[in-house]
């Protein structure tokens, strides 16, 4: 089975990326943020205290996730109801990325994740999935910007959904995301030892494309 890892921080646009690379070489696109995410959107409907761990832990049980794909998109399910539109809500993010430091949580999806790939070609991304999920991932890939241009192209998103964008806010949320997802101790967002660093600061959405497809081909 071949599977590509694609760990990197917020907003440098791995799910769109991620997506469209998976449709154009044919493997399935697993989406470990959406995971963490439902798991967010449930500890904040339960007005959980979501830097509490053993809080959260007792969730856990209550959680039943499901992936299902829908004409090739990736929907979430979460004891039954499909969450994929709610949980892209910026404060789900952030709940998501509270939630994620929790080691009962991370172990709650590992193995998820793992049968995901054990069977199909996959193209898999998250923050850890290089380092911990798939060590022997086929190509790993790190990709990346700068805060500043991850910050803008975030507000160009929201615009264009009509929703509000403050810079100031939008970067200091990426800003702060990042150093939670880098500095927890349980699997920590950091480029693994084998994986190609992809910096898509300076480079648009097709010319990232065009690189992301060109690197894995090589290494496949
Ligand atoms: O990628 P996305 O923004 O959807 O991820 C939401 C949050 O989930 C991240 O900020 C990160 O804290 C967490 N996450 C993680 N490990 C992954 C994927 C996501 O910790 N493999």
């Amino acid at each position: 089975m071949i599977s590509v890892a694609i760990d990197g921080p917020s907003g440098a646009g791995k799910s769109s990326l991620a997506k469209r690379l998976a449709a154009d070489l044919g493997y399935v696109y697993v989406d470990t943020g959406a995971m963490y995410r439902s798991i967010g959107l449930y500890a904040t409907r339960q007005g959980a205290d979501l830097h509490n761990a053993e809080a959260v832990a007792a969730l856990l049980p209550q959680i039943q996730l499901e992936i299902r794909l829908l004409d090739g998109t990736q929907h979430i399910y979460l004891n039954g109801e499909d969450v994929s539109e709610a949980i892209r809500a910026e404060e789900i993010g952030m709940a998501a990325s509270a939630v994620s430091a929790h080691p009962p949580v991370r172990a709650f999806l590992l193995d998820t994740q793992r049968s995901l790939a054990a069977n199909q070609n996959v193209l898999m991304d998250g923050r850890d999935i290089g380092t911990v999920v798939l060590p022997n991932a086929t190509v790993k890939i790190y990709l990346t910007a700068s805060a500043q241009a991850r910050a803008e192209r975030r507000c160009k998103e929201l615009q264009q959904k009509g929703q509000p964008a403050d810079f100031a806010t939008v970067l200091a949320d990426i800003e702060q995301r990042d150093y939670q997802d880098t500095h927890r101790e349980v699997a920590p967002l950091k480029q693994a030892e084998d994986a190609i660093l992809v910096d898509t600061s300076d480079i648009d959405f097709d010319e990232s494309f065009a690189l992301l497809k060109r690197t894995i081909l090589e290494h496949i």
